[in-house]
């Protein structure tokens, strides 16, 4: 029977909701409303799915939101020409470029010309640095929602070994070097994991903390897990679930089997999820603030 406390992302949610709340009632004394730009160059029902909620999120706060919507197929001088007329328009606080893009579109090349300023998922090599560095001006939703799930649940992070199965730019590596900061909600030993690794479950039995972000259902179970272990399942795997061509979602981490080792596992959905999505309106918000301060 399953034990391990569940480390649910609604509460967490709501709790930077609650802060953004207010942050934003006092942008609108000062006369600003935040606003945020999506640009998606994508016709997967996955994309429109994961920017129509940033919408919702973003309604409900009372942050004004842009959809940029690109063709495909379009050369990619197309999305450059969005960003770089987005990065330049004084009303826009925040940029969201939905990944994965096209294969004829050079995700560099998007890095190279977003603004710093107006980056807030932290893409751009410039932004990216300083998180490498260990001063990040904004934190990338994921990873921030990864750590700030481990923090409010009180789970230990400094001195502990962390396993990241999953290298991404978007997950494995920026949560890598935010693990790593020297901080208390940082110094951790962080091992990363990929598709080359040899013994997967050789490394997850060692570690403290495991964070799957592989984006293959079933990969870790209960018997690559060590007694005691927090798991956060960062993947939303799309399965078919029974004959009448239904769908659910579920992560990389097989969750009985897990949760009955574990000391503390996130479910699929409603773990990382919603705590990625007010983590990102946090952030547009301080992109506002600051560019209130800056006057
Ligand atoms: P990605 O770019 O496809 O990267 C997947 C990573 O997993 C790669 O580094 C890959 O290794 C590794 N991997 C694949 N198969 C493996 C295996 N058998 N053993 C060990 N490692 C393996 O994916 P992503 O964009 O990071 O997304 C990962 C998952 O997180 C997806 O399910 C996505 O939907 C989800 N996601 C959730 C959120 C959220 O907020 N909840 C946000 C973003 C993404 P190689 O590098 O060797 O190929």
């Amino acid at each position: 029977m399953p034990s391990a406390e569940r480390l649910r992302g609604e509460p967490v949610a709501a709790e930077i909701r609650a802060d953004v709340r207010d942050r934003v009632h006092e942008l609108g004394e000062r006369g600003v409303t935040p606003t945020l730009a999506t640009v998606v160059m994508s016709d997967d029902p996955a994309d429109e799915r994961f920017v129509e909620l940033k919408h919702a999120a973003c309604r409900d706060l009372d942050i004004a939101s842009r959809d940029v919507r690109i063709d495909p197929d379009a050369p990619a001088e197309r999305l450059h020409q969005a960003i770089d007329r987005l990065c330049a328009d004084p009303a826009v606080d925040g940029v969201f470029v939905q990944v994965p893009l096209p294969d004829h579109v050079a995700l560099a090349e998007v890095r190279q010309r977003l603004d710093p300023a107006t980056d807030i998922d932290c893409l751009s090599f410039t932004n990216l640095g300083r998180l490498v560095r260990g001063d990040p001006r904004y934190l990338p939703a994921t990873p921030a929602a990864v750590r700030r799930l481990l923090t409010t649940y009180e789970v230990p992070i400094e001195g502990e070994d962390v396993a990241i199965v999953g290298r991404s730019e978007i997950v494995g590596k920026p949560l890598t070097n935010l693990l790593l900061r020297d901080a208390p909600d940082g110094n951790a030993t962080v091992t990363v994991c990929h598709s080359r690794t040899s013994n997967l479950g050789a490394v997850t039995r060692q570690a403290d903390i495991v964070v799957t972000a592989a984006g293959v259902p079933g990969l870790v179970d209960g018997s690559m897990l060590s007694r005691g272990v927090t798991v956060v399942d960062v993947s939303a795997n799309r399965i078919e679930s029974g004959s009448e061509g239904k769908t659910q979602v579920v992560g990389d981490v097989d969750f009985e089997s897990a949760a009955a080792v574990a000391e503390a596992i996130t479910p699929v959905p409603g773990g990382v999820g919603p705590v990625t999505l007010a983590m990102l309106v946090s952030n547009v918000v301080l992109a506002a603030e600051r560019r209130a301060d800056a006057g």
